[in-house]
Order: C-alpha cells, then structure tokens, then sequence
C-alpha cells in the first residue's frame, strides 16, 4: 500500500454542510409530508441572465463548425474575458488591473484552497473566525497545521475572532503571520470592512511581509457607496495582496463554475535565502502546470455579463436577491430577534436567543418551523450562539420562512 498525505487526517471530522444534510434529511425521512424550506447552503435559485444563455448557445454552436471550434485555450484565460474584466470589475472604480495579472479559473473555491500552494509550508496562517471553511482546510491538507484543538481551532493557525462585539472586524494579529485571509463582503457574517479599517491590513501586510488573500466572492452585493469594492482601491495593496472573485453568486454561475483571482505584478515572495520572487509569476507557472482553463463555451457566458444587457439583467437579480434580505432581516428583527448582514451581502447572521447554542437553534427551527439554515458555530468557534440564513431562496420562501420563524417565537 502507497504511504498516504496523513495531513489528511488531521482534518475536522464532519464537514458542515454534510452534517447540516445529514440531519435535515434524517427530519425529512421521519416526517414525510412535512415541506421544508432551504435557506441553508446558500445556492442561487433564480435561472441565468438571458445575455448569458444566448452567448452560450452561440458559443456551442461555434463548436458545430470545424472554423470556429475551440481547443485548448490560454491557460489563464482567455484575453477577450480578462480584458472585460479589467476594464468593468477594476477600470470603471479607478483602479488599473493589466489582462496579466488576471487569472480566469473554474471557481473560487479551487482559488481560494489553491493559492497557499505558493507559500512556504511554515507559513504562519491567519484566519477569520468564523469564516468559509475552504481556507482552513485547504491549509491543514497542505500540512500546515495540526489537528483542531477542544476548542475546534486547529492547532497551528493564528485566528481573528470576529463577533458582534468588534462589529465582525478583526484585530490586527498580536503575533506575526505570513498569510491572511479576509473575506468582505462576508460570508457568513454579512459584514463588510471600511476603507479604514482595510487601509490598516494592508499597512500590517506591508509592515510585516504578509499576503492578504482577499475574498471579494460577494462584491456585487455592496450598496454602501463609501465601502471599497476591491483591496487595490487602497494604497499600497498592489504589493501584498491577491484578490478573488466569483461569477457565482453574481450572476448565477454556481452550476456553470467561473471565477478569477488577481495577481499584481508588484506582488513579491521571497526564498529561504532573500531572493525577491514575483507572486504572479508563480502563479501563471502553477496555473499552466495544473490548469487548462475554464470552457470556451463559459468564458464567453462570463464575457456577456460584460454587455449592456447583461449588466442590467445581473443588477436585477442581486437587487431580487437583496429585497429578499431586506424581507428577511425587517421580518427576524420584528420578531425580536438580533440579526446582522443582509444590507451588504446575502446573508443574514442571526443571534441565537440567550443560552440557545446554534445547533439547538438549527434543531428548533428544524423541527418547529421546518425552516434549514446553517449554524454560525460550523464556520469556527466564534461563530457560537449564530445562525446563517441566506438571501438566495425564493422571494415566496424567503418570506414564508421568516414567517413561520415569527410565528415559533411568538408561539
Ligand atoms: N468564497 C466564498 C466566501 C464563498 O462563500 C464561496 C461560495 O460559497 C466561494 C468563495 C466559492 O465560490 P465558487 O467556487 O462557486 O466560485
């Protein structure tokens, strides 16, 4: 038998959603007649922009034709996407990307466990806690961390409690770290960061040789005019931070996978011995070992959120997404209930009543509302005594759940 990656086995037993399925399902078996209503994972539920289908259909079609069929493309992406990219995601906020320093991918997620690939395997990680599992986990299969302690933090890893108590900020780390992971608009918390308080990380990464690896998965939901967008909307971020960003949540990519993640040239490492060495090389020698890119056929399904009509057909499904977050938290607050997010992200971070943990509230809610969500406790420590609900069911369930949640209180 081959020797296995044991830093495998110093992983979590149970990953969250599959326990959150796990028991919504064995609820489901017991009560058959019963109607639940999903507001957990988080999937899109509304169908594709029409400019998006179309230019897929066009896209298959070009495959029918010896002419115009697509091999294998550019590793990274195709230029006619990257270029769109660059000029409406970066240009149309002031900030200068070049096409190269785009990199086109099939997800955010592989980005996001991906990127520790560059750093050295004694990297010092810091995380957001609670936050989207993928960064942890992908850094314990990379062998940087021992297994979680009582607490469930792994051993290793420097975390950055993030509560209702600092308004969902995390402090500046008290010890150094070499990478760091911050995810605004948040998921799960549905908190964003000021320009301000963004400003001191990237002051902290510059002062301390620290990455940023900065999730921006959730960008297109920010209505706040005075929040930043993108981390190079600040001074200095060139040089210590890489960006990402999904189609996913935005425009309903989460079946068609595409994604991309920024690396500026200015972005340098070094080796054992001092050498400076450009991150974006590294990642462009990564991308091309390990990747061919995306689909043509999704490249250009991506191209057309890009168009006129794709961009106000994109706008109505965040706004569609947005109002039900808006039913959800003014019906929850009405409720009496304290929740957070919502106002800048699809998700709304509910407290659980005093003394309820919130596993006993996602097995309340199961069973007396029918109602799934998720357990802020599942996305780290910190998220104990929270619950996550997303914007992202239908307008008639979002308002059905937030009603029969109501109805269980007052009951
Ligand atoms: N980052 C965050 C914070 C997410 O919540 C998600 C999806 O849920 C992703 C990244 C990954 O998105 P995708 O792989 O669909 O592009």
């Amino acid at each position: 038998m081959p020797r296995i990656n044991e830093a495998f086995l110093n992983l979590q037993a149970s990953y969250l959603f599959a326990e959150v399925k796990r028991r919504s399902q064995a609820y489901r078996e017991a009560h058959p007649d019963a109607r639940l209503i999903d507001l957990g994972i988080g999937d899109v539920t509304l169908p594709l922009p029409p400019a998006v289908v179309r230019a897929l259909e066009v896209a298959v079609g070009e495959q029918a034709s010896a002419e115009t069929l697509k091999g294998y493309g550019p590793y990274i992406g195709y230029e006619f996407l990257r270029g769109e990219i660059a000029a409406h995601d970066f240009g149309a906020r002031d900030v200068k990307l070049g096409a190269d320093e785009i990199f086109v991918s099939d997800g955010g997620k592989s980005d996001a466990a991906n990127i520790q690939e560059l750093f050295a395997q004694d990297s010092v990680v810091a995380l957001m806690d609670p936050a989207y599992p993928v960064y942890a986990d992908a850094n314990v299969m990379a062998g940087r961390s021992r297994p979680a302690d009582s607490t469930g933090r792994y051993a290793d890893f420097v975390y950055l409690p993030c509560t209702a108590e600092n308004d969902f900020q995390p402090a500046l780390p008290d010890r150094h770290v070499d990478l760091i992971y911050l995810c605004y608009p948040n998921n799960p918390t549905g908190a964003v960061m000021t320009r301000g308080a963004l400003g001191r990380w990237v002051d902290y990464a510059r002062a301390h040789e620290a990455v940023i690896v900065y999730d921006a998965a959730y960008e297109a939901y920010i209505r706040d005019s005075d929040i930043p967008h993108s981390i190079y909307e600040i001074e200095g971020a060139r040089e210590v931070a890489i960006e990402s960003r999904s189609f996913s949540k935005s425009a309903g990519f989460t079946g068609l996978r595409m994604a991309y993640t920024v690396v500026p040239r200015e972005a340098q490492g070094r080796t054992a011995d001092g050498r400076a060495v450009s991150l974006n090389q590294l990642w462009l020698r990564r991308q091309s070992t390990k990747s061919n890119g995306p689909p043509y056929v999704i490249q250009r399904a991506a191209a057309a959120v890009y168009t006129p009509e794709g961009q106000q057909q994109v706008r109505a499904l965040i706004d569609h997404y947005m109002e039900n977050a808006r039913i959800i938290r003014a019906g929850l607050e009405a409720a009496g209930l304290t929740v957070y997010g919502g106002r800048n992200a699809p998700y709304i971070w509910i407290r659980t009543p005093a003394g309820v943990s919130s596993w006993d509230f996602f097995d309340r809610l199961l069973a007396e509302a029918q109602v799934i969500g998720v357990p802020g406790s599942g996305f780290g420590p910190s998220g104990e005594g929270y619950f996550r609900v997303t914007a992202f069911g239908s307008r008639a369930q979002s308002a059905e759940a937030v009603e029969r949640i109501a109805a269980r209180l007052r009951g």
